[in-house]
């Protein structure tokens, strides 16, 4: 059985994630890709042959010498979910193994109104409605993200703001007993960065109930120490400015919220750029996307106005060159970034992930 732990071997994930990224590829391209002997190739690929993940998709044109086998992904062979747990409710994925997204599920709840156990076991029953027409194993595990704090690592929440009964709950091994899967556990922020490939050095900010960043720097997701990295929002403008929810005064989130509740759209994307602009300065990033709900709703205005305020704040903005763009899996980004927690495994965390 192709379960999660088999494939988990560097070599097998490295041969994988480099049929997925060719499309076709025969296994002479593949042992010189990999750096692996021919031998080792001829193994793995005969057993991911015979586990259906992939499958022979033709022969290379005839130059002379035996035409070679070319390779494919069998992009249906297995499944991942992909889950977004928010303040307002849960957005599930069902995707498959090139990325795409097959089945999707929006739910409005209110977590701080429900015990987390009960959370817990509501989330538990949209993942089974949502792989119930599958062989449970051709599904490989589920990607949640939250907001933070929360441990990466050990899957723990730590003081999520605006759910305080969520404080050291174990969300990833209660979910996988559950269901009896595999589950990883990442910020919102960090799987929203990891939802698409692109810029070496890239941020993705997100606006929605919170706002807060996921980073990727010379090609490696950064998350802190304590997994915590991307705390954007509350970087500190205005010491004399309104209460944020985290406690402190004048917080770029508590600005933006302040500019939202007063429905000006333009100043909450100047704001938004002020931050963005700070961002760029600190960690020379080649490309910001934006997304969450505040963006989405206006994302002409947040793209011009963002990168008009960029602009305006770097010295030399035709050599600094930067990419602002909104984020094209729209509502589904950081659900589709906790999908890509579990196909990352599959494929070799940079080859799935940064592309
Ligand atoms: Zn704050």
């Amino acid at each position: 059985m192709a379960n999660l732990t088999a494939l988990r071997d560097h070599n097998t994930a490295a041969v994988l994630g480099r049929i997925r990224a060719a499309d076709e590829i025969s296994r002479v391209e593949l042992a010189l890709a990999t750096g692996l002997t021919a031998q080792a190739v001829s193994k793995i690929v005969q057993r991911l042959a015979a586990e259906g993940l992939i499958a022979p998709s033709g022969l290379t044109p005839s130059t002379g010498g035996k035409p070679r086998t070319l390779l494919r992904l069998v992009p249906q062979a297995r499944w991942v979910v992909g889950a977004q747990l928010h303040r307002h409710g849960s957005t599930l994925l069902l995707v498959d193994l090139a990325g795409r997204i097959a089945d999707a599920t929006t739910t409005r709840f209110d977590p701080a109104g429900a015990t987390p156990r009960q959370t817990l076991d509501l989330l538990a029953a949209q993942v089974e409605a949502l792989i119930a027409e599958l062989p449970r194993d051709r599904v490989l595990g589920v990607g949640v993200a939250c907001p933070g704090p929360l441990d990466q690592h050990t899957g723990v929440l730590h003081q999520v703001t605006g759910l305080p009964g969520w404080d050291g709950i174990p969300l990833r091994a209660e979910l996988s007993a559950r269901l009896g899967l595999p589950v990883l556990l990442d910020k919102d922020t960090t799987a929203g960065v990891l939802s698409r490939p692109g810029a070496a050095d890239r941020a993705f900010v997100y606006l929605g109930d919170g706002l807060g960043a996921g980073l990727v720097l010379g090609g490696r997701v950064q998350r802190g120490a304590r997994t915590n990295a991307g705390e954007f929002g509350h970087q500190v403008l205005d010491p004399r400015g309104p209460r944020c929810a985290c406690g402190n005064n004048g917080c770029l989130e508590a600005l933006c919220r302040a500019a939202l509740a007063d429905g000006d759209v333009g100043r909450t994307a100047e704001l938004l750029g002020e931050g963005v602009a700070n961002l760029v300065r600190l960690l020379d990033l080649a490309q910001v996307v934006l997304g969450g709900d505040a963006v989405l709703a206006d994302p002409e205005v947040f793209r011009g106005r963002v990168s008009a305020v960029v602009r305006e704040r770097l010295p030399d903005p035709g050599w600094q060159e930067v990419g602002i763009e909104i984020s094209d899996a729209g509502e589904h980004v950081v659900a589709l970034g906790a999908a890509g927690l579990v196909l990352g495994t599959v494929f070799g965390e940079g080859a799935a992930l940064e592309g």
